[in-house]
């Protein structure tokens, strides 16, 4: 059995926290944290899309804007985009939009901004789990939740939510990292981005331990979302 440093199983997701409405201002929002790392999501939208060119007349368009904040990683990240960021950003867009229907909201953008507050490994998939529940939150059709975690690998063993430490690990095959992206209680992915080296049977296992984990994940975004409205509506 496979020994991490944090005493983790190797299918065990770190303490997650999340909560729904936390920016008054915005449409929706989310913070959403795996153990170190922390994301914070607000949605602003359906509105008019400027400039006018860029409009779909067809439908409303879902616009990711991902980053991590100065102070979120250890050595300070320098302010403002960077090919990381837009890459992520791009990913995210992706892993959300095949659960979002803005058909019904022509020539208009719904701008999902994800800031990471504090880094420790897995902040694409906490952005996604957060901006989820933000759409939500802001009313936006959807047909489903997006539920998202990384598994990584120590030497043959898989391990599910890798932190920064097991991220970087580098012994034998060089470090693995994956992340997943699953609409909840369906069994479609909406990313799967392998950086590392992985044999396909260990694919098609990291993919059953997929289930159990965005089923956990799930679980906590429904509950975030159950609370606020349980509450007193406030949005
Ligand atoms: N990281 C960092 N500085 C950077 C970018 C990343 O310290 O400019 C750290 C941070 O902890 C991040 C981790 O490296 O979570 C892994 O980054 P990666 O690009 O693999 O994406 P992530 O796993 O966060 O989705």
């Amino acid at each position: 059995m496979v020994k991490r440093i944090s005493g983790r199983k190797a299918d065990e997701l770190r303490e997650m926290t999340a909560k729904v409405g936390v920016i008054p201002n915005a449409d929706g929002s989310a913070i959403f944290s795996f153990g170190e790392t922390i994301a914070i999501a607000a949605v602003y939208g359906p509105r008019q899309l400027h400039p006018q060119h860029m409009q779909d007349p067809s439908s409303g368009i879902l616009r990711v804007n991902y980053d991590l904040l100065s102070f979120s990683v250890s050595d300070r990240k320098r302010p403002g985009p960077s090919r990381r960021s837009r890459e992520i950003s791009k990913v995210t867009e992706m892993a959300l939009k095949p659960v979002v229907d803005i058909s019904e909201f022509p020539n208009t953008v719904v701008d999902v901004q994800i800031y990471i507050i504090q880094a420790d490994a897995g902040t694409r998939t906490a952005g996604i789990n957060a901006a989820s529940m933000a759409l939500a939150h802001a009313g936006i059709p959807m047909k489903g939740l997006i539920s998202s975690f990384a598994i990584g690998k120590i030497d043959k063993d898989l391990i599910v939510d890798v932190d920064k430490y097991e991220e970087d690990y580098k012994e034998g095959e060089g470090a693995t990292d994956f992340p997943i992206a699953k609409i909840s209680g369906t069994e479609n992915y909406t990313l799967l981005q392998l950086d590392g080296k992985m044999q396909p049977e260990l694919v098609k296992k990291s993919l059953d331990m997929a289930d159990k984990a965005c089923e956990e994940i799930y679980e906590i975004q429904k509950s975030a979302l159950k609370e606020i409205i349980n509450g007193d509506g406030e949005k």
